[in-house]
């Protein structure tokens, strides 16, 4: 093995247990929650590794960085998450190779995903982005619609030809009522992934939890974590 992919190999080992740990700790099943690597700004060939290693659902968050990554390991059986905010003038290009947009947070991006769906004749997965400090009516820092934004969203979603409604994602946010609470922060996601499920049942995906909060979100009922630094080392500045 070379010296990186024993050391990706030790780093996917160490967050497995801690996915297991949590898991225990919470009463839940390991086969529960899907571990997303977040890839982003680590070249493709630390994705053929980690495909080497068992990884089968990677993340980027920038189209110029996900594209050609995506296009290099187009020969793995990969599934490639879309997490980042989303420009629409970069739609065509992440619908050509991203099964999953987790960062679905206004209809104008609706709009313009199914388009690209369409065009690429590909059916991409949604995730409402939601940002629990936003103020009602407007967008997160970060990206993502306010809590009462989601069911006008979740409605287009389904309504739009090419795209399939899966869930709920969010990031914990720095600011606002639920700065360092983590848990409180994924168990407000949880209700409003139950009120979403509570009519559509297929979209019970919820994507919560990072490197560093990861316990708190399988605690709270996160389906999917999205794991960077603990898996491929720290990014430099501005990744
Ligand atoms: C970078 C990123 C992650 C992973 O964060 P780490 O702290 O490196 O685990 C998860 N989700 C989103 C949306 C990201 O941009």
């Amino acid at each position: 093995m070379t010296d990186r992919k024993a050391e990706l190999a030790q780093n996917l080992a160490r967050v497995e247990e801690r996915i297991s740990a949590a898991c225990g700790a919470a009463g839940r099943r390991r086969e529960e929650v899907t571990l997303i690597v977040v890839t982003k700004t680590y070249p493709a060939s630390d994705v053929r590794l980690l495909h080497e290693l068992g990884v089968r659902h990677v993340a980027e968050n920038r189209d110029q960085d996900a594209a050609p990554k995506a296009a290099a390991c187009a020969d793995l059986d990969l599934t490639w998450h879309f997490v980042g905010q989303l420009q629409t003038n970069k739609v065509r290009s992440v619908a050509s190779y991203a099964h999953e947009v987790q960062s679905v947070d206004r209809l104008k991006l609706v709009g313009s995903l199914s388009a690209a769906a369409a065009r690429a004749g590909r059916e991409l997965g949604c995730l409402i982005q939601v940002a629990l400090d936003a103020e009602s009516g407007e967008r997160g820092e970060r990206g993502g619609v306010a809590p009462d934004g989601v069911e006008e969203l979740a409605a287009a979603v389904e309504e739009a030809p090419g795209l399939r409604l899966d869930g709920l994602m969010t990031v914990a946010p720095l600011a606002g009522p639920y700065a360092g609470r983590q848990r409180a922060a994924f168990d407000r996601l949880m209700e409003l992934a139950s009120r979403l499920r509570a009519s559509r049942p297929a979209a019970n995906m919820v994507s919560a939890g990072m490197s560093a909060d990861l316990e708190d979100a399988v605690a709270a009922g996160a389906t999917h974590v999205r794991i960077g630094t603990a898996v491929l080392g720290d990014r430099p500045r501005l990744g």
